[in-house]
């Protein structure tokens, strides 16, 4: 499962492009005066309260002064991208990008795993020097933008401009705290188990995290395609099993050149959904390499792909703004819809067995993402709100060590204390501005990751989410709110079908 997914609408101004730079700001202040003018009129048409509400914050935080900051930060977001994107190890004597170890990462062999691991994490340490450079930029540029608007902490500033009405940040520590008590021991509990079923003392970084699955049977990993085309190809399939329409838009995605899927060297790492609001296009960016965590991938982004195709129709392009938090709803959502087409009897990728772990694959990632949340949140609201110290690198890696200890209680990481100390550099600093693991972005995922589950488990919920049926046995869905069927039935329930 890639960490790095996300859905990006607002434009980002970037180095690599110099004619966007130079429309940025005189972009965003025209929108600004167009957004006063509006909220001056008094205006209030129907169905307009939340879009006037995020116009009111907008314009409340916007500060000219901010553009070229902006602009800034785009710039190094780019040449983020560019120090990742250049990462390369060499591997039984071929140079590989890092998303290329990852079949090896998930070796069964744990000596291979250890290997892929440790020369993964040699090679993210060796760009450290670099990275911190660009990191206190980062924070000195973003704490001045919060000064700009008035804002006493960037934490402030950018809970206002991710236009979050409904949580507070203490909400958000109230909510690492319950994954602390709850998840973390479920997690553990796991742990024990696949530690007794692999034979292993100690857990290490090597034999299971939150990013790439390690079977506890020791088998290898299961193998969903064996090329791009065949990635893509079986996805269309999956896609129309779940909906005609999300199939079609899929096709549309094909034909347009709208799919830049496979790993390459200088590719940045990651993967997400970007929109093209004027031609009513969503894009899809990912590093596959042959893995389960592919498919999840491409499900997931398709998610957001058709949210994009079907938000597009709607009468004002600020009914499409809608925040990460309902946005991740559409993504987590497509993982879970499409888990029943997992199997090539459904037009899908494997063989029942292989389906079945593919599905408790997802699910054990799911599991495992909550304690990695909570350490990147609680990480970004003591940055943010503690901006001296953490200008600091030694600083950041000593929270980082710590809350990663709090939330992985039994990963031994004895010898390999400076690897761990780093993982901020990789979870932290941002490439995009929305990107969701970056600019306390990644709880974002909370919210949507319980909603896409039950909207899977509890079919009471479908309809308040927009999910219609076209007819009793169709067993089809789609998350747009067009009325479509008059009948509704429960899906299969995936998880009824795991053997592990
Ligand atoms: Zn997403």
């Amino acid at each position: 499962m890639s960490p790095r997914r996300s859905i990006q609408r607002t434009p980002t101004p970037r180095s690599g492009c110099s004619t966007f730079s130079r429309i940025f700001a005189p972009v965003q202040a025209a929108d600004q005066a167009l957004k006063e003018k509006l909220l001056a009129s008094g205006l209030e048409p129907d169905g307009f309260d939340v879009p006037l509400r995020n116009l009111r914050a907008e314009a409340e935080i916007f500060r000219l002064e901010n553009l070229p900051l902006i602009t800034e930060e785009g710039k190094l977001g780019n040449q983020f991208d560019e120090i990742k994107g250049a990462q390369t190890v060499a591997w039984d004597g071929v140079d590989l990008p890092l998303p290329q170890l990852n079949p090896h990462l998930q070796n069964a062999d744990r000596a291979t795993r250890e290997r892929a691991w440790r020369l993964v994490q040699a090679r993210h340490l060796k760009d450290r020097g670099a990275l911190n450079g660009l990191w206190t930029q980062f924070l000195a540029l973003r704490v001045q933008m919060a000064r700009n608007a008035g804002f006493s902490d960037y934490r402030a500033y950018r809970w206002k401009l991710l236009k979050r009405f409904d949580y507070t940040p203490s909400d958000s520590q109230a909510f690492q705290n319950a994954i602390e008590q709850v998840v973390v021991p479920a997690v553990t509990r796991l742990n024990t188990r696949h530690k007794a079923l692999l034979g292993l003392d100690t857990l290490r970084p090597w034999d299971a995290n939150q990013h790439l699955f390690i079977d506890s049977k020791g088998r290898p990993p299961i193998t969903p395609y064996s090329n791009v085309a065949e990635l893509e190809s079986r996805a269309a399939t999956v896609f129309a099993k779940v909906d005609p329409d999300l199939g079609a838009h899929f096709e549309t995605m094909r034909r347009e050149g709208l799919l830049d899927l496979p790993s390459r060297k200088g590719k940045a790492p990651g993967g997400y959904c970007t929109a093209f609001p004027i031609v009513k296009r969503p894009f899809i960016f990912m590093n596959a390499v042959g893995l389960h965590g592919d498919v999840d991938t491409l499900l997931h982004e398709g998610g957001h792909a058709f949210h994009v195709f079907e938000a597009a129709e709607l009468a004002s392009h600020h009914l499409q703004d809608v925040p990460m938090e309902f946005a991740e709803v559409a993504s987590m959502a497509m993982e879970l819809l499409a888990s029943p087409y997992l199997a090539q009897d459904q037009g899908g990728f494997y063989s029942p067995a292989d389906a079945a772990r593919a599905r408790f694959e997802h699910l054990d990632g799911m599991l495992r993402f909550w304690p990695y949340m909570a350490v990147v949140d609680a990480f970004q609201h003591w940055v943010y709100t503690h901006a001296e110290e953490a200008a600091d690198p030694a600083a950041c890696d000593a929270m980082w060590s710590e809350l990663y200890r709090r939330f992985h209680p039994d990963v031994d990481v004895n010898g390999i204390e400076p690897e761990i100390a780093n993982g901020w550099q990789q979870s932290c600093i941002s490439s995009r501005p929305r990107s969701t693991t970056s600019n306390m972005g990644l709880l974002s995922w909370a919210p949507p990751r319980s909603g896409a589950t039950q909207s899977r488990t509890r079919p009471a919920l479908w309809p308040r989410i927009g999910a219609r049926f076209r007819s009793a046995g169709a067993r089809r869905c789609r998350p747009c709110s067009r009325p479509l069927a008059r009948n509704s039935r429960s899906m299969p329930i995936p998880w009824a079908i795991w053997s592990g």
